[in-house]
């Protein structure tokens, strides 16, 4: 006997960056729509969404072996239907050898159509099988459906794609070019959201900074940050990813001067060498970075800094290496993503010369980690003694007694308090911390 549409659960899984998380809520929301129940179990599931990421190696193997794992489930039963969504569908010729290497995957989707899911849904409920992937978008994707609704937390899209072309990335390929929203969209999208309870949004875009250079209208990220910040309701204000070439005086000013606007500024270095900077396209200089952490300190002393970095691009030398290691050292980031160079195939890098070993990888690999735990420890003893401004998001996972929260510069915060506080900005006394993590103690 079938199901009814309302017995029916799906269950989604979301790899790599926030846009992907966001990306699969609106797939989960699409899949609502269509009688399906948001659930987690997998054992249980009548419909499993995977949005993939293709960024780097690791991830696609690790989805790889996931989308692998599905076939016994569907063995099991076949009713279950598999759909698999995202950057690595998109790229030039995944889908034909995805689609060969796991027949058991009913539905494949690019990036640029994930909207009209409810569509696939049908299709596949009529054919068994469907598969599309769109060269580029048809328009700018206004968000249907929006964030998740009733979230303390949301992700809120201001703009799709990007065009500056690293030489070692992919996204450009798979996410197109870049697209601003309109303002207005992504401020009534908002107010919604904190209409149901949402207090913390992160505004995302590849590169924030360049936010509006699309429209017909003078109209910035700076702007749209002062009217968001406006809004009634909202405490806490969050974005990334800001490009270090398009970061404005006037974006670091706005920042200083609002109200909720976090003083945590994500910028990517990727390399401490010009000589790698240039080669991998990014359009700065190390001078030119170290100029922009200068300001931001001036304006912002207690901004919060993280980065993203590449250890081991082809052709990168110690010497560039240690010139990674004196950045870090220099700038005193509160937190870096560190990754190996993964060869990305139909990027520019993937083609240069001098290709670094993966052992010499996984050694600067460990270094630059080693060093970056001693500063994100640093970063955090010097919050010891002083009150910081916590919004609560609820038990701490590694103990369930405990509350946990986040700093407006997005520092983790665990403290024992009473649930009822979730939801809620309250100041804590720090009193300990490692290199990821605030102890303390309700004021
Ligand atoms: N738009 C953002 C981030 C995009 S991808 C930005 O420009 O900062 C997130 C991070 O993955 C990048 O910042 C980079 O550090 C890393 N990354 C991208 N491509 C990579 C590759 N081929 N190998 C290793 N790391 C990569
Ligand atoms: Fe990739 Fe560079 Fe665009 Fe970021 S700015 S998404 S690293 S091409």
């Amino acid at each position: 006997m079938s199901k009814n549409l309302q017995d029916k659960k799906v269950v989604t899984l979301a790899y790599g960056c926030q846009m992907s998380e966001r990306d699969a809520d609106t797939l989960t929301e699409l899949s609502t729509q269509k009688g399906y129940v948001p659930a987690d179990e997998m054992e249980k599931a009548d419909l499993i969404i995977i949005n993939t990421c293709c960024v780097r190696e690791s991830a696609e193997n690790k989805i790889l072996g996931k989308i692998g794992e599905l076939k016994k489930l569907k063995e099991k039963n076949p009713q279950l239907r598999i759909a698999v969504s995202g950057c690595m569908v998109q790229q030039p010729g995944a889908l034909e050898r995805l689609s060969k290497r796991a027949p058991h995957v009913d539905i494949w989707a690019g990036t640029h159509n994930i909207h009209e899911f409810h569509r696939l849904l049908d299709e596949a409920e009529q054919k068994g099988k469907v598969a599309e992937v769109w060269d580029k978008p048809k328009e700018v994707q206004e968000a249907v459906p929006l964030a998740k609704k009733g979230k303390l937390k949301a992700f809120v899209n201001i703009s799709y794609g990007c065009d500056n072309f690293c030489t070692y990335c992919i996204v450009p390929h798979v996410r197109g070019r870049e697209r601003s929203r309109k303002p207005e969209e992504i401020i009534s999208e908002i107010k919604a959201l904190v209409e149901t309870g949402c207090r913390e949004v992160t505004l995302l875009g590849q590169n924030v900074n360049s936010y509006g250079h699309d429209f017909d209208f003078e109209y910035d990220f700076a702007d749209l940050l002062k009217e968001v910040d406006e809004i009634h309701g909202l405490y806490r204000v969050r974005f990334t990813t800001s490009h270090p070439k398009d970061l404005s005086d006037k974006l670091i000013e706005t920042i200083a001067s609002g109200t909720h606007l976090c003083e945590h500024i994500h910028l990517p270095i990727q390399a401490g060498s010009d000589e790698v900077l240039r080669r991998m396209n990014r359009k700065y200089t190390r001078e030119y970075y170290l100029s922009r952490i200068k300001k931001i300190r001036e304006l912002i002393p207690e901004a919060s800094i993280t980065t993203d970095i590449i250890v081991g691009f082809p052709g990168e030398s110690e010497e560039d290496f240690q010139e990674t290691l004196q950045v870090v050292e220099e700038v005193r980031y509160s937190q870096a993503f560190t990754f190996m160079y993964s060869k990305r195939s139909g990027t520019p890098a993937a083609k240069m010369e001098d290709q670094i070993p993966l052992d010499m990888k996984k050694h600067r690999l460990q270094r630059l980690i080693s060093l970056q735990n001693d500063q994100s420890l640093a970063w955090r003893q010097k919050m010891i003694g002083h009150s910081m401004e916590v919004l609560v998001e609820g038990p701490s996972k590694s103990n369930p007694e405990r509350l946990t929260g986040r700093t407006r510069g997005n520092e983790l915060v665990v403290f024992p308090g009473d649930p009822s506080l979730v939801g809620t900005l309250v100041m804590v006394n720090i009193h300990d911390s490692n290199s990821w993590t605030l102890f303390g103690e309700l004021v």
